[in-house]
């Protein structure tokens, strides 16, 4: 399935996932991602799967959900820019629906200019910057071995200079990574220098790649929201999950845990949904586990927590 949902987004509504690219596939390691660890780490870009088969998953869960859209996202189970279908499926989107179209990128391959063209069509590249050093830019994202800070950054400040749509800057807060004052200070600069629309302050909300991964204080967010002027999504999403496309509460269960974390509360309100009891078996059988992170209960997948698989560079 590469379409999902809607799912309730904090940045875009009620978003309809795409992802054109394999599982935990992705240019990063990063030491917060909700996935656990990278098992795919490269930036070599591939056609994954046939793009007819992905824009036809579009195409049904729009049909099943017309009316409850607010953005059709690409976003991946990893990094979407490593598909080389990007640009054509960006454009299929643009010309076949009445949905804006966004992209969660990571940036780390905007230094491509196939990738900032492909992107060109997009009304809104949601950009992680979190990092404003080479150290720090290794520490919290561990990227693939041909990424180094100083050429994703210029990456990003190229393409915010010709793309014509909304970039929005996305600021994740790892407390005692990347929460110094100076280090902050010098990414405001940096954020300035991209002219963002919006820019959106995040923490690890859902169970993180590794253990050690800790939430700034309060005091330390509300800092980071003065200095960047940003809007505060640090606070879990609420709303519900498309589940038109499922056959069962087991297929919903299994394919939204994968892409979208889901809280115990969450998973139990699909079961409602379907009046079907599947989660508990799941879990017997060693596919799922429920992981206890800031007081909620969330259901993961095995191989997701804190990173049971081994990370492989291409
Ligand atoms: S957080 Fe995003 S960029 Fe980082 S490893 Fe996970 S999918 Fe990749």
């Amino acid at each position: 399935m590469y379409a999902y949902g809607p799912v309730p987004s904090r940045r875009f509504g009620r978003s309809v996932g795409i992802s054109p690219i394999p599982e935990k596939t992705c240019s990063y390691s990063c030491v917060y991602c909700q996935l656990g660890r990278t098992r795919n780490l490269t930036i070599k870009r591939e056609h994954f799967f046939p793009v007819d088969d992905i824009l036809a998953d579009i195409e049904k869960v729009v049909s099943a959900n017309e009316h409850k859209i607010d953005y059709l996202t690409l976003v991946g189970d990893g990094e979407p820019t490593l598909s080389a279908d990007l640009g054509e499926i960006i454009h299929a989107c643009k010309t076949r629906f009445p949905y804006k179209v966004g992209v969660i990128t990571n940036g780390s391959l905007l230094w491509m200019q196939e990738v900032r063209q492909e992107l060109s069509e997009a009304d809104v590249v949601n950009i992680s910057m979190s990092t404003s050093d080479p150290e720090t830019f290794q520490g919290l994202h561990r990227p693939h071995v041909g990424l180094s800070f100083e050429r994703v950054r210029d990456g990003i400040q190229q393409f915010a200079t010709t793309f014509k749509g909304q970039i929005w800057a996305e600021v994740m807060l790892v407390d005692f990574v990347n929460t110094d004052s100076g280090e902050m200070e010098a990414l405001r600069t940096l954020i300035d220098n991209v002219r963002p629309s919006r820019t959106y302050i995040m923490t690890p909300t859902r169970p993180p790649a590794e253990k050690w991964v800790l939430i700034p204080s309060p005091e330390k967010i509300i800092m980071a929201l003065s200095l960047f002027g940003g809007e505060d999504i640090t606070q879990l999403e609420h709303g519900t999950f498309g589940l038109d496309e499922f056959k069962s509460a087991n297929e919903a269960i299994s394919e939204i845990c994968r892409r979208h974390p889901l809280r115990l509360s969450q998973a139990r309100t699909i079961e409602a949904y379907f009046a079907q009891r599947s989660l508990d078996r799941l879990i017997t059988e060693g596919k799922f586990k429920i992981v206890e992170y800031q007081n909620h209960k969330y259901v993961l997948p095995t191989e997701f927590i804190f990173g049971t698989r081994a990370v492989a560079q291409n």
